[in-house]
């Protein structure tokens, strides 16, 4: 035994010659050697701080998956030899491995491959980490016919890389890995999509395969069951079968159609947000989707967002179609000369951008497109910015507990891309950390996510199964005001700049739908739902008595359907049930005699009630703002 010690978790230890002989137990998969994670097998000089990175940590989760993803990598390549792998990383809780091959993967080869995984883990072969020259790397993948290592390697810059190898398969990579193939207890392979080539659309379409592994059967099972539940929810599906909206290959990628029922739950998200806002003192604009290009140059987004943008031209002039609704916003400040006593200024719009988003990332509602804000831009006065923001902040918090959300916040700060001194950075997020402080609300910070302009506060909200969605943001300006030098009278007589807040609640309202579809799992409550009763007779006889119900219910701004189809009672029940709809009402001879309906509930509980009362039953679950 050498006399070399280190420090492992706070105490100091004797070392040995790798970090394998100074941790004990096979939940350890590797560790950190000051602040760098490494293998196992790392050497040990003596001095080291080390930390160990147990199998159930989120550090040691992404090792086991990685890892899990080499081995089915393994197994994909010994079980069909025509494949070849490209990347293969771990994700927020999976992985994935893209493979170039003709012929996709079926579901009976994933399968097949979960069985090669299989006996590859039961054989438990060792990770072993080799060091060579990038050239020899090159030459190396050349050699064994893998054209994607080979391109990736061009792309680094000359030095050393490290190539693993585990039983038959060599991968490019950084690492760590588990020490051996042994060390992953529960895994499964979940789906085969379609992915192109570095994620653009102008390269070669490639299978990946997605899979997840956790650290124990018990913990794969319960997000195994956490999937079957996000799959029921899928908004995509809900969408289609309650005929919400549609994204249809002839219209485009990304782009959404609204269909009636839709239509009417976007409206009334609509009006809920302009009743909200001109009860907090916001003033209602609308900018136009085509703004010339030379605003987009002074604003910045020409250099620094401009592969988001599309452009197009008019009278030979160049024309960017917004992405954001703020432009509009400045030139409705600057139509007039503002003083001191005007600020703040509130303007509110519904605004609707298109953003070039790559085809790759789009996802249903969640990632579109074109979609609508519901935007505000806030002129103020530097000393108004604390309670402005405060305010925004009570908006929020107003609007999610009507929905019933919880919500996390983050702050957002100074990116790589950027605009604006290092003082207005400095001021601006500091702002928005004293606004928080002073709320006694608690944040994580996000290092280097700000947009270009400014810092920004991010909220995102939990749904029901405990998925988090970002929704408002509030973000500190004070480059966009100096760029188009927009400023108030002060009380002393002279030009100052406002600060401009750019703030969502929603924050997109196609996004805001799809997760209010999977939060209530498709069955909205009573006030955002699209149908909120069915009317339906039992025989013929009460068809008139049910369609009169229907009228009056409908001039008292009930949303009805009326059921009076020649059907049994049964199945109109079964049928208004599927479509998830809160309320059903049965007419029958003696509602009909005592002129009142009978009232079911999703859950099946039935009630009698007279029709005003019913109204005022629905008009009171709407919320007051
Ligand atoms: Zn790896
Ligand atoms: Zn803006």
């Amino acid at each position: 035994m050498s006399d070399k010690v280190v420090t492992v978790n706070g105490a100091a230890v004797p070392a040995g010659d790798t970090l394998k002989d100074v941790v004990r137990g096979r939940t350890i998969v590797a560790g950190r050697i000051d602040d760098r994670p490494v293998d196992l097998t790392a050497p040990l000089k003596g001095g080291e701080i080390i930390e160990t990175i147990d199998s159930s940590s989120l550090d040691g989760l992404d090792i086991i998956r990685h890892s899990c993803a080499h081995v089915m990598a393994e197994a994909v390549i010994l079980l069909f030899p025509d494949a070849r792998p490209t990347i293969g990383p771990s994700t927020e809780d999976g992985f994935y491995y893209d493979f170039d091959r003709a012929i996709p993967f079926s579901t009976e080869d994933l399968e097949r491959i979960e069985q090669k995984m299989a006996e590859l883990i039961a054989a438990d072969a060792p990770f072993i980490r080799k060091e060579m020259g990038r050239q020899e790397a090159m030459a190396y993948f050349q050699e064994k016919g893998e054209p994607y290592k080979v391109e990736i390697l061009s792309d680094i810059v000359e030095g050393t890389v490290s190539l693993y190898e585990q039983g038959s398969f060599v991968d490019l990579c950084r690492g760590p890995h588990v020490p051996s193939t042994g060390y992953i207890k529960a895994f499964k392979l979940l789906s085969v999509a379609g992915a192109y080539w570095r994620g653009n659309e102008r390269n070669k379409m490639l299978q990946r395969i997605y899979g997840t592994a956790f650290s124990s059967e018990k913990a794969l099972h319960d997000h195994l069951t956490f999937l079957e539940e996000a799959k029921k929810r899928d908004h995509r599906r809900l969408g289609r079968e309650l005929e919400l909206f549609m994204i249809s290959d002839d219209i485009g990628p990304g782009l959404v159609v609204y269909l009636p029922k839709g239509g009417i739950l976007r409206s009334i998200l609509e009006e809920f947000e302009k009743k909200l806002h001109l009860k907090n003192g916001y003033q209602i604009v609308y900018g136009p989707s085509l703004l010339r290009g030379k605003l987009w140059e002074i604003s910045g987004h020409m250099d620094n967002y401009k592969e988001y943008m599309y452009f197009t031209e008019l009278d030979n002039q160049l024309y960017g179609i917004k992405p954001m609704n703020c432009l509009a916003h400045i030139q409705i400040y600057k139509s007039r000369v503002r003083s001191y006593r005007d600020l703040p200024l509130r303007f509110f719009e519904l605004g609707t951008v298109t953003r070039h988003e790559k085809s790759g990332v789009l996802h249903g509602l969640m990632r579109v497109r074109q979609f609508t804000q519901d935007d505000a831009h806030i002129f103020c006065r530097p000393d108004q910015i604390i309670d402005e923001i405060t305010s925004i902040i009570e908006l929020v918090q107003r609007a999610m507990a009507i929905f019933g959300f919880e919500y996390q916040i983050e702050v957002s700060t100074r990116p790589e891309k950027s605009i604006g001194s290092d003082e207005d950075w400095n001021m601006a997020t500091q702002a928005l950390i004293d606004s928080l402080d002073k709320k006694g609300l608690p944040y994580e910070i996000n290092a280097g996510d700000g947009a270009f302009y400014g810092p920004k506060i991010d909220v995102k909200i939990k749904d029901a199964i405990g998925r988090m969605w970002q929704c408002a943001t509030i973000q500190c300006d004070f480059s966009l005001p100096a760029r188009f030098d927009i400023h108030y009278i002060g009380s002393d007589g002279s030009k100052h700049s406002p600060a401009m807040l750019h703030r969502v609640v929603f924050g997109s309202m196609e996004r805001f739908m799809g997760v209010l579809i999977e939060h209530y799992a498709g069955a909205f409550p009573v006030w955002l739902a699209p149908v909120q009763a069915v009317v339906m007779n039992i025989t013929d006889a009460q068809a008139d008595y049910a369609a009169s119900i229907a009228g009056r219910l409908t001039d008292a701004g009930v949303r009805v359907e009326l059921d009076k189809r020649n059907e049994k009672i049964g199945f109109k029940i079964r049928e208004a049930r599927l479509s998830l709809v809160p309320y059903m009402l049965i007419m029958g001879e003696k509602e009909k005699g005592q002129g009142i309906v009978t009232v079911r509930d999703r859950s099946g509980q039935q009630n009698t009630a007279t029709v005003d009362e019913f109204i005022a039953m629905v008009q009171n679950a709407t919320p007051q703002i």
